[in-house]
């Protein structure tokens, strides 16, 4: 099956960017959201993505006009009919998905493609409840989309090799970098990540050094771009939390234990550049 037309559902901060990708690699994009407020704002993020590109000639103002014009936008479900692959990328909540997924399953061709960007449910379990398992898949970009190469292709248990194989092309054809993961919490990516940030946390309680100088040394040291305790307060500290909180109960494992300094700044508000103050002091 070769897949010309994408659905995306939800056109927050990743389906706008996904949106984007799709379509300035020339496939149609038909973009769902609840409202016609978050498919305008969705489209406007787009028209200034594009705008960035555009001022640092990584794009023509013929390949702007090209890429908008491929995306369709709409608040209904019917209009995802004619599409190949759907990727879900709807508000983290296990309700919700559930509820899209089941609306999605009565609508698309029964060889479609369904692919969710969900960062913490699992694949196997959203697939079990789809008449598709086999034609199920995780597809986790990185926000912003446009700008962040790689793409975790996330199989679940009924996942089936076709599918893997076509979505693996697709993200290739974007213009990303896919890797393959099993079904797991975290996937790859957040499974390292976040423990790392919870540890700065532990290095920090332990007064072994400044959050300056903590972050520091993992930026000259390791080559990171930001420092863990400076990228905490971008992801928001409550975001961490909870993620350390999910490898702690998925896994019984006491190595996930999110750090009490960690929970104390949550509960204190210290949520990180969304609340004004984290580890550090934003103005
Ligand atoms: P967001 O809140 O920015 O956007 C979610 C959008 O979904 C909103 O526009 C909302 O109106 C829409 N929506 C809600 N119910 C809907 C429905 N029934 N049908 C269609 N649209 C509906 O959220 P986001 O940050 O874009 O996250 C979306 C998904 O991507 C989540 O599963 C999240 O875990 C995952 N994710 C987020 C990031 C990130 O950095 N933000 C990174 C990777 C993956």
């Amino acid at each position: 099956m070769s897949i010309d037309t994408i659905g995306v559902v939800g056109a927050g901060t990743m389906g706008n960017g996904i949106a984007q990708v799709c379509a300035a690699s020339g496939l149609q994009v038909v973009m769902i959201d609840v409202s016609d407020a978050a498919l305008a704002k969705g489209m406007a993020t787009i028209a200034g993505s594009l705008d960035r590109l555009l001022k640092k000639d990584k794009i023509t103002a013929a390949d702007k006009e090209a890429t908008l014009a491929r995306i369709r936008t709409s608040t209904q479900y019917d209009d995802l009919k004619g599409a190949q692959l759907v990727i879900e990328a709807a508000t983290e909540n296990l309700e919700l998905k559930l509820k899209i997924l089941r609306q999605l399953d009565g609508l698309l061709a029964p060889e479609a493609i369904v692919a969710t960007n969900t960062s913490s449910i699992s694949i196997t379990q959203l697939a079990a409840v789809t008449g598709r398992a086999d034609r199920f898949i995780g597809m986790h970009f990185f926000n912003p989309v446009p700008m962040m190469a790689l793409v975790e292709i996330i199989r679940g248990l009924q996942t089936s090799d076709a599918t893997h194989d076509a979505v693996r092309d697709l993200a290739l054809k974007l213009g990303k970098t896919p890797i393959t993961v099993k079904n797991s919490p975290g996937f790859v990516v957040n499974r390292i990540l976040v423990p790392m940030i919870n540890e700065a946390f532990f290095v920090l309680a332990e007064g072994l050094a400044s959050p300056e100088d903590i972050d520091a040394g993992m930026k000259l040291g390791c080559n990171h771009p930001i420092g863990p305790l400076a990228l905490a307060d971008m992801i928001g500290l409550d975001v961490c939390l909870a993620v350390m909180n999910v490898y702690f109960a998925e896994f019984n494992d006491s190595k996930y234990r999110p750090c009490p300094l960690l929970k104390e700044m949550v509960a204190a508000g210290y949520l990180g550049r969304k609340s004004g103050r984290g580890v550090y002091t934003y103005a």
